[in-house]
């Protein structure tokens, strides 16, 4: 699935946010190791390997609030909220 389908969308728990952008992302930090736990599955992982960026804006704010998946499939299950 293309990730731009989400693209719009607003989480199942969250419906004042809207999805700004997702995108494969893959952090570059040779110097510090950081890890980041799923939203979706709580599946921790590495922010240097593949994963998910998703942002989120809500109402007027100018930042967009960044989440970090595991993969595409979690950040589907996240938005429809039918995660099991
Ligand atoms: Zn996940």
């Amino acid at each position: 699935m293309d990730l731009t389908e989400y693209e719009g969308a607003s989480p199942a728990t969250d419906a004042s946010a809207t999805v700004e952008h997702v995108t494969h992302h893959r952090r570059w930090s040779p110097k510090r190791e950081s890890r980041d736990d799923c939203p979706n599955c709580g599946e921790e992982f590495e922010l240097a390997d593949r994963h998910v960026l998703v942002t989120l804006t809500r109402g007027n704010a100018d930042a967009g609030e960044r989440h970090y998946f595991c993969d595409a499939a979690c950040v589907g299950e996240w938005l429809n909220g039918d995660a099991t």
